[in-house]
């Protein structure tokens, strides 16, 4: 039996938590919130259970974690069927895509260029020092590419598209070819294609169920407490403003510039230029209560253009059946931005009218919004920039060798990755403390398995 102490209860926390809880070791868990979950959590507006912008379990989760959530929710996990919808122009195309709306609501130019790049497509050669667009470009053409991912990318990652690296590309582009996207799109037709997970408290209950099950299983529980400072090195230890645990081996999913900050054992100089270095995209979070029963039918409406300044809007009661409040919904504008730029520190009214103001553009409905709830995330997408490859290695390097702590999750690695990646690297992390150490070998296969991870949007 190991003393493992586990910072963060969010996904990769609570999974590592639970795992090693199981195993028979001694767990406490850190958290820096009153809530578990992370930016996977939720919490209620105007009485509904609203999550940090649109979350779904997706179906390519791994048998063995849709088994154990199945078993801590029960029914309370439902299958829905996706329903969404991507602003292309000033057309609506259903998302995920699907031929028969494809063939209806493409514009025609834009379907009649796919087609024919489609057909030289095995004539595009990969560029040398590939970028994002070129990767993009080389796999779906220049149509899709400037139409859809260039200005998204830009959108998302606050930069210009050409600036991303192809590795971007590898991490969060799926689609090999535009026949790959039209056989999914057939799929699609198929209702099991088009399914996913949903809780039905919100997406936060998948987190609130790993830790009544980690605390079942002997772990602590210690919620409002940040870890302050770390100890790395054969006896680490955390400590927050309560206590100092004394421990064998830490977990850390904080991020990865706090851990640095916080660790006695300071990086040098060449690894703090480095975390400096490396940008991520922060998001504010608007919620309009509307006051009718639901705004529209779809679960999420997608916005690549760059005249819209949200990017993705969900209604959450469209995800779920359940008792919630009918005589209003609440609505989620995804805005990404940058921790100290307009959108970030604008007031909580000018933001509502910024919202309104893109569902106007977008041809959607005014809100009649009763209420704005804002919401901040500082650390939500890896900004992966060309000349930036040198500095992530550095980092890489330097959190796969630290002694007694092992670093991973969303913001422990510093990626992209979906819910049930996370819950991956936990149950691995968790897996590699054996007598009191961590495997570091097997750690290191583990690392690299994780870097072949693709977001599933
Ligand atoms: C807008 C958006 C949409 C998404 N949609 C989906 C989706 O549809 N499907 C999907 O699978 N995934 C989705 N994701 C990704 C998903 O939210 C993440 O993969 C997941 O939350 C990562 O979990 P984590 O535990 O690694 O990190 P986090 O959720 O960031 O949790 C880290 C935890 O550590 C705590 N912490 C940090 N510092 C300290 C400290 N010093 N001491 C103690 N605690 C600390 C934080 O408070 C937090 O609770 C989405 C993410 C975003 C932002």
């Amino acid at each position: 039996m190991s003393r493992i102490g586990v910072i963060g209860a969010g996904p990769a926390g609570l999974a590592a938590a639970l795992g090693a809880a199981r195993s028979g070791h001694e767990v406490v868990v850190f958290e820096a919130a009153d809530t578990v979950g992370g930016m996977a959590g939720s919490f209620e507006v105007a009485g509904v259970r609203v999550d940090y912008g649109s979350h779904r379990l997706h179906a390519s989760t791994a048998p063995e974690f849709m088994a154990l959530l199945r078993s801590l929710l029960g029914d309370d996990l439902q299958a829905r069927e996706r329903n969404g919808r991507i602003h292309l122009r000033d057309r609506w195309v259903a998302f995920p895509l699907r031929l028969g709306d494809l063939a209806r609501r493409l514009p025609p130019d834009f379907a009649f260029r796919v087609g024919a790049e489609t057909v030289t497509g095995p004539l595009r050669r990969p560029r040398p020092d590939p970028g994002f667009v070129d990767e993009v470009t080389r796999r779906l053409g220049p149509t899709v590419s400037g139409e859809f991912y260039e200005p998204y990318a830009t959108k998302l990652y606050g930069i210009e598209p050409s600036r991303l690296t192809a590795e971007l590309a590898s991490r969060r582009v799926s689609a090999s070819s535009p026949l790959a996207v039209l056989a999914k799109a057939f799929k699609a037709r198929q209702p099991d294609g088009r399914t996913f997970y949903y809780p039905r408290r919100g997406y936060g209950q998948v987190s609130e169920a790993l830790a009544e099950a980690a605390t079942a299983a002997g772990a602590k529980l210690r919620l409002g407490e940040p870890v302050t400072a770390v100890v790395a090195g054969p006896s680490p230890s955390l400590s927050s403003a309560a206590v100092t645990e004394d421990v064998d081996v830490i977990l850390s999913t904080m991020p990865v510039p706090a851990l640095a900050g916080s660790i006695e054992q300071a990086p040098d100089a060449a690894v703090v230029r480095a975390i400096d270095a490396l940008r991520v995209r922060a998001m504010v979070l608007v919620y309009l209560v509307v006051p009718r029963p639901q705004y529209t039918p779809f679960d999420a409406h997608y916005f690549p253009s760059l005249d819209v300044s949200m990017s993705r809007l969900s209604e959450p009661k469209n995800y779920r059946d359940r008792d919630d409040p009918t005589d209003r919904t609440v609505l989620c504008a995804e805005l990404p931005c940058w921790v100290d730029d307009e959108t970030w520190s604008a007031a909580d009214d000018e933001l509502g009218a910024q919202v309104a103001d893109d569902l106007a553009r977008a041809g959607l409905p005014a809100p009649d919004t009763t209420e704005i709830i804002v919401r901040r995330l500082p650390a939500v997408y890896p900004v992966y920039e060309r000349g930036s490859e040198g500095p992530r290695a550095d980092v890489e390097r330097w959190l796969a060798d630290l002694p007694g702590i092992v670093s991973f999750g969303r913001q422990g690695l510093g990626v992209p990755d979906n819910l049930h990646h996370v819950l991956d690297m936990g149950r691995v992390a968790a897996a590699t403390v054996d007598g009191g150490v961590v495997d570091r070998p097997r750690w290191r296969d583990e690392l690299e398995r994780f870097a072949t991870n693709v977001v599933v949007d």
